[in-house]
């Protein structure tokens, strides 16, 4: 076992799912933040365990010739990015080989390498944030969560997201200072506003504000939309009451206060309905390319159903309407049905079909009134499918399955379990819709 606050050589040979680098020091795994794999460090050891270890770098020995200096002035702080340390071409290698060893390991593939869709810009590509509020002596802040707590870093501006963002962000911390809003406390549960959420369309430059509050009205909320309208693009502002303890942001009832209660985007040549409750993925144009990756392996013809699950606002399943005999999506959270719905209706779409539930249930069901989907795409949230959909996958048996990701460990765990229902992996490639971020998305063809 290491000793803990002793210093150690170490050569950072991986990196974790984190980003953070790893190392092995006498036969234990040492996680060390900022770390470049290639790099030669001494490490001070920060917390010994049997077989891993966690520690920080007092020293560079052997520079990476892709460490950088940092671009954001609180990187060190914030727990938003991961890879300001790093030069872009690092970042996808190792997004490109986690999705890959996740394939190799957990899916019992023998991939060599596998593509990814770099993004063609690491600034200001977020359309949302939704930053915590805090306070200290006396005066609001806004920002983010410095990584593994809940202490709010202040950023002034984040550089991952457009500026009219923190510019609506600075308008609603000078109405909090100015009009003695109470900030939100979470150890004591008192205070009003929580979060504030702020959503904009990249093409529409339409935003939406939305505040989390801890109670149900905002006092002098006409005097916020004043200050908003100075920001072009401001349309609407809600707030969201969520008055119960814990890490959930946003609340389950929605009040608009000014506005339309939703902005409008438009997404591989369609228009959306966004709600503030409804998933979008937050880089426009690499989601673009992501769905347009799914709609190519998904080589729909005039006949065929496609089955969308997990569809949100239905982006995936409208921009594959045209191309098919009809589409069915399913979606688990009501307010994104009913935006997927809406959204049939304004892009004039009269092949598409939504429900509301549970993903595997839904799909048992259909599967049970005899729709047998040509094509199924998934694109579930981090934690995968769930056993009812892989059973309503391999009754329903479709001909190809696109699997669109944000975890490449359970995409790896359900296309091993695909793999047992006799589909086999044909085509993988990863997509970076969140630079600087740790976060990776793939696809992947079964058929
Ligand atoms: N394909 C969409 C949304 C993907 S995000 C897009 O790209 O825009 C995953 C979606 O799954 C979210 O909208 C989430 O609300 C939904 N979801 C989560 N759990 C679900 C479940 N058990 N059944 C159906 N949908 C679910």
């Amino acid at each position: 076992m290491l000793i803990k606050s002793q210093i150690y050589e170490a050569q950072i040979t991986d990196y974790t799912a984190e980003g953070q680098g790893v190392a092995h020091i006498e036969g234990c795994a040492v996680f060390i933040p900022n770390a470049i794999a290639g790099e030669r460090v001494r490490v001070r050891i920060e917390k010994a365990q049997k077989t891993w270890a966690a520690g920080k770098i007092v020293e560079i020995l052997e520079k990476s010739p892709h460490r950088r200096n940092r671009e954001c002035p609180v990187a060190k702080l914030c727990g938003g990015c991961d890879f300001w340390h790093m030069d872009y071409e690092e970042e996808t290698r190792l997004k490109a080989q986690r999705v890959k060893d996740c394939l190799n390991r957990l899916g019992g593939e023998n991939l060599e390498e596998i593509p990814i869709l770099a993004a063609p810009t690491c600034l200001g590509y977020r359309n949302k944030a939704q930053y915590p509020v805090a306070q200290k002596k006396g005066r609001a802040y806004a920002g983010f969560f410095r990584a593994g707590t809940h202490t709010v870093v202040e950023n002034p501006r984040c550089r991952i997201l457009p500026e009219q963002t923190d510019a609506v962000k600075d308008i609603v911390i000078d109405y909090v200072n100015q009009f003695r809003i109470p900030v939100y406390d979470e150890v004591a549960h008192t205070g009003l506003l929580r979060h504030i959420y702020v959503r904009r369309g990249v093409v529409s430059g339409q935003i939406l504000v939305c505040l989390v509050i801890n109670g149900q009205t905002l006092p002098k909320w006409e005097e916020l939309v004043k200050n908003l309208k100075q920001v072009p693009g401001f349309t609407t502002l809600v707030l969201s009451e969520n008055t119960r303890k814990g890490n959930a942001i946003l609340g389950d009832t929605f009040h608009t206060l000014y506005g339309p209660g939703y902005i409008e985007d438009t997404l591989c040549g369609l228009t959306f309905r966004l709600s503030p409750r409804s998933f979008y993925q937050v880089n426009h144009h690499q989601a673009q390319r992501l769905y347009q990756a799914a709609i190519d392996l998904a080589k729909i013809s005039k006949t065929d159903t496609v089955l969308d699950l997990y569809c949100g606002v239905g982006t995936i399943t409208l921009a594959m309407a045209a191309a098919a005999g009809q589409v069915i999506g399913v979606e688990v959270i009501p307010q994104a049905v009913e935006d997927a719905k809406a959204n049939a209706q304004r892009n004039g779409i009269e092949n598409a079909q939504f429900f509301c539930g549970d993903a595997g249930q839904a799909a048992l069901k259909l599967e049970q009134d005899g729709v047998r989907p040509d094509v199924v795409v998934v694109d579930p949230p981090r934690k995968g499918l769930n056993a009812d959909t892989i059973e309503a996958l391999s009754r329903m048996s479709p001909k190809r399955i696109v699997y669109v990701s944000c975890d490449p460990a359970t995409l790896a765990r359900d296309v091993a379990l695909l793999k047992a229902r006799g589909y086999t992996l044909q085509t993988a490639l990863a997509a970076d819709l969140f630079p600087r971020c740790a976060h990776v998305e793939s696809i992947v063809l079964l058929c």
